[in-house]
């Protein structure tokens, strides 16, 4: 039995992930983001798909050190072995050039994709010692590896975790911790409206014409690469949806 902690399990690729791994009997899952309520929407949607899932949820901002560490130190008993962490939380604010671009974007998106994910992995990283199948997923971007016009600092911040990525592999290489970075090209969830600040119209005009990846859709690839045999890991992957350059 792993234990799985998925960061940003409140909606998305995070929600949809929780529910792909409560269906296979070797997960249990804790689950944490800003919004209780959607995680408590969530816990019952588990319930009713698999009512033996253990799932532990709790809030968490990942941009806040402090809280991260208190949070995650005071996890009750059962639930502090760690097996698997999914760094998924993030986001997109804004798609503006950079001299006219909004520094609280700016921050929210550094604080988030890229501190947040630091933050959490430091502390969970002690909370894996236990683990014989401990495994790192970190969600990149194809934004991580190439920019498009006025992706500027999300593009930064997916590059920074790409380079993240190789740096854990390093680290952790010999603590037998895998690292794997699944980077998705568009994908239909918050993400756009929380990009565009809630203008639903603008964020709905972005899947014109094309059919997106689903949540559903990265969280199989997921759940594949954390199945793989003890000695394959998947380092680096690039999942795209078929009609996007
Ligand atoms: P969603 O907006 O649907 O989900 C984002 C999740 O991140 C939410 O659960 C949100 O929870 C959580 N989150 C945001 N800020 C914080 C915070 N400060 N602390 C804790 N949790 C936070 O978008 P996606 O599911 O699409 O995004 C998931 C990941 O996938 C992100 O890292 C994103 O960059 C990446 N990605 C998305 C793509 C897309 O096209 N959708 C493409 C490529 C990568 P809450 O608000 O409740 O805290």
């Amino acid at each position: 039995m792993r234990t799985v902690l998925i960061t940003g399990a409140s909606s998305g690729i995070g929600a949809a992930c929780a529910l792909e791994l409560a269906k296979d009997k070797n997960y249990r899952l804790l689950l944490c983001a800003r919004r209780v309520e959607r995680l408590e929407e969530l816990k019952s949607k588990i319930k009713d798909l698999n009512p033996a899932c253990e799932v532990h949820s709790f809030k968490l901002d990942v941009r806040n050190a402090d809280e991260v560490e208190t949070t995650l130190s005071n996890l009750p008993q059962e639930w502090k072995n760690i097996d698997v962490l999914i760094n998924n939380a993030g986001l997109s604010q804004g798609l503006d050039p950079i001299q006219t671009g909004d520094i609280g974007d700016w921050d929210r998106m550094i604080d988030t994709n890229v501190k947040g994910l630091l933050y959490v992995t430091r502390f969970v990283v002690p909370m894996m010692e236990d683990s014989k199948q401990a495994h790192i997923i970190n969600i990149g971007s194809i934004a991580g590896k190439e920019v498009y016009p006025n992706g500027n600092v999300y593009c930064a911040t997916k590059h920074a975790v790409d380079a993240l990525n190789k740096a854990m592999r390093i680290d952790l290489l010999a603590k037998g911790i895998k690292v794997t970075a699944i980077n998705p090209g568009m994908v239909e969830t918050e993400f756009s409206e929380v990009r565009f600040h809630g203008d639903s119209n603008r964020a709905k005009s972005v899947y014109e014409g094309v059919t997106p990846l689903s949540g559903q859709d990265i969280a199989e690839i997921i759940v594949f690469a954390l199945n793989r045999p003890a000695h394959v890991n998947i380092n680096d992957l690039l999942v795209m949806p078929t009609v996007q350059a």
